[in-house]
């Protein structure tokens, strides 16, 4: 999947559109998913234009990932899912539904989470 510029993560790092902001870090942002399907349920994405973790772990110089993986771990703090559990997922690409072609990793918490995967079917 290519970067798309205009896709609505990188209009939210510009300000274009709001967000509900929980946290920014120098590299990284996070903010409630529009549409939460769990109690808590925040989105951390990198400031960096990259479209999925491949990119990310491909091109993203050291601090940037070290940022982005420490602010997982802060956001999760703040929203005081630790001592209970949480889950974190990102999507890459078509088999697991990407709909933003920005990287992002959801944190799930405040609820038991249920089985790990949904059922799918088989692409190979
Ligand atoms: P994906 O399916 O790509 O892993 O997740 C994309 C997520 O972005 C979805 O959970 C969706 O609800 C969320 N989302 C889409 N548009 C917006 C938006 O404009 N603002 C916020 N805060 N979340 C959004």
């Amino acid at each position: 999947m290519a970067y798309d510029p205009n896709n609505i993560f990188a209009r939210i790092l510009r300000g274009e559109i709001p967000c509900k902001k929980v946290h920014e870090t120098a590299h990284s942002l996070a903010f409630h998913d529009i549409q939460p399907v769990a109690p808590t349920h925040i989105l951390v994405i990198p400031k960096g234009a990259y479209v999925d973790i491949e990119d990310f772990s491909a091109k993203a110089p050291d601090a940037e990932i070290a940022d982005f993986i420490r602010a997982v771990g802060e956001v999760a703090r703040m929203a005081g899912v630790v001592a209970d559990g949480y889950r974190i997922l990102a999507n890459n690409g078509r088999d697991a539904h990407q709909t933003v072609p920005h990287l992002h990793v959801h944190i799930f918490g405040g609820m038991k989470l249920g089985a790990m995967l949904g059922h799918g079917e088989a692409t190979q």
